[in-house]
């Protein structure tokens, strides 16, 4: 997820020394994944009088890759079964045919200083990352503030400083109590005006795509306060991220990744035995395990035999993904200005930025995001009224906006089949109940995904869920040959 709250210069983060929701969460984490596994000694194959155990992983985004990736590594079989027509899930790099050189996100966008299983994966497969922090402007009432000249109040940054220090020392209580309430609520209680609040919605409902009112305060206390200063909107890949899904895919092999494969049943046999994964068309694939990365929201699509345990089904069923619209528009000119332009807005998108900086050519896209309602309103509307909507809005920063718009392209991830929304949102209460029980193994079949992560809403949250669970597995495999 984009997260720019430390925008404004005078709320910013330093994590030094301090210990954090990662940190802290790791070890549950990888509690949960070291939960027994209902393996016996007849579950590994024999090829050639080598042992070669096999894992279907189920969806070709960054977890499901990374996951296969990391298996393959250490010699297992792998079957990567996908329902869409391409790999990377969310992760998804576009091109408009009328230029081909720009290159811009229609799903995950920024790599975080703090990301590093991303960064030395960028390094590992030779993709260069490239600074893209941006400066923000605010478009208010009419009236667009340029950065520098716009601030929460001082009161509201003298709170928010005062909640830090306090936030850092708090004991696992302190957080569960933290999670028990919204954001807005807490910032309420701190000390922000309405004005403040009204502010910090705006700014911070992009980054969970949904209002702030409807998210854990815990969840967005420890995005804030353990990121990088520019909240991991720090890097860019040079030549899309799709560039990380191609190099993943290259390295398992195409034929191992089979596309338009939606599964719809994971069977088990009782203890010791094989999975059996069902896709679409009643095609069988069996394996040794199963590492499902598929969103939590379309979990219900896939029948589990034996069943998923009804708090489990449960907890899917209460995991809410965010309503996000992310609307490339491609400009005859950067009509914006400064390369690292940005615009908080109170109109119908609250975000904008500049997504092809120092892209070659006069031309430009400007990415316009949406949330919440904003974002279902603009989804249910034509191209054409979404592109005049979209660039009527920009009038107050410059008039020529509506003029210089040539071509759109929208993804409302609302309306995406395989995920049913942007990333999940954890709603008051639910970070210590609903993520512990979605991260359960059920028997064989581990989970992985974005929604479980420590880094949740990001590309590294994926990455590290999916190569968590692929080393849960050959972890177990290893202390099996040892034995
Ligand atoms: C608008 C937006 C902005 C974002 N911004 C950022 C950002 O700036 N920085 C950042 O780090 N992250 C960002 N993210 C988040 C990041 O993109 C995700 O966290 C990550 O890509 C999720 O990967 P995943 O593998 O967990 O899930 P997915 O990518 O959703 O992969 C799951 C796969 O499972 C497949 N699937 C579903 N059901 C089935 C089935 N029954 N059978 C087979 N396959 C199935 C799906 O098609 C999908 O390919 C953003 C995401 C969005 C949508």
């Amino acid at each position: 997820m984009p997260s720019k709250s430390t925008l404004c210069n005078s709320i910013t983060t330093d994590t030094k020394d301090r210990p954090t929701r990662r940190a802290f969460l790791k070890s549950v984490g990888a509690a949960a994944l070291a939960a027994p596994l209902l393996f016996n000694s007849s579950w590994a194959q024999t090829r050639g009088g080598r042992t070669r155990p096999s894992c279907v992983v189920v969806g070709a985004g960054l977890s499901g890759l990374a996951a296969a990736y990391a298996l393959k590594r250490a010699n297992w079989d792998v079957t990567v079964l996908e329902a869409r027509e391409r790999h990377g899930g969310r992760v998804h790099s576009f091109r408009f045919d009328q230029n081909r050189e720009l290159v811009c996100e229609l799903g995950g966008e920024w790599v975080g200083a703090s990301h590093e299983r991303i960064r030395a994966l960028c390094r590992e497969f030779d993709i260069t990352l490239k600074d893209h922090r941006f400066e923000a402007s605010l478009m208010r009432d009419g009236r667009v503030l340029r950065p520098g000249s716009w601030d929460f109040s001082a009161q509201a940054n003298a709170a928010f400083e005062k909640f830090k220090t306090t936030y850092h020392g708090y004991k696992q209580r302190d957080r569960e109590r933290l999670d028990r309430i919204d954001w807005w609520t807490h910032l309420e209680e701190i000390g922000f005006t309405p004005d403040d609040l009204l502010l910090r919605d705006l700014q911070d409902s992009t980054d969970f795509g949904e209002s702030i009112r409807h998210v854990s305060a815990y969840a967005a206390a420890s995005e804030y306060l353990e990121s990088s200063p520019a909240n991991e909107m720090d890097f860019k890949m040079v030549g899309g991220n799709s560039r990380l899904v191609e190099e993943f895919a290259k390295r398992i092999g195409d034929a191992n990744i089979r596309t338009r494969t939606p599964v719809e049943e994971i069977r088990q046999q009782q203890r010791g035995g094989r999975v059996t994964v069902r896709a679409a068309g009643g095609v069988l694939y069996h394996a040794d395990a199963c590492i499902c990365t598929v969103p939590a929201r379309t979990l219900d699509r896939i029948k589990f035999d034996p069943p998923l345990p009804a708090a489990q089904r449960d907890a899917a069923d209460r995991l809410q993904y965010s309503r996000i619209v992310k609307n490339q528009i491609l400009f005859d000119e950067r009509f914006w200005g400064a390369e690292n332009f940005s615009l908080v807005s109170d109109v119908t998108s609250h975000y904008y930025f500049h997504g092809t900086r120092d892209q070659p050519g006069a031309q430009g896209i400007l990415c316009s995001y949406a949330v919440g309602e904003k974002a279902d309103v603009l989804a249910a509307q034509s191209d054409a009224r979404r592109m005049e909507i979209i660039t009527r809005d920009l009038l107050p920063l410059d008039a020529r906006a509506p003029r210089l718009a040539r071509a759109i392209e929208s993804m409302p991830w609302q309306r995406d089949r395989y995920t049913e929304g942007a990333y999940a949102v954890y709603r008051p209460g639910q970070w210590f109940t609903v993520r512990p029980v979605l991260q359960r193994p059920h028997g064989k079949v581990l989970f992985a995904g974005e929604h479980l992560a420590d880094w949740q809403g990001f590309m590294e949250g994926a990455v590290v869920t999916g190569e968590e669970a692929a080393a849960a597995l050959s972890g177990r495999i290893r202390a099996r040959r040892r034995a």
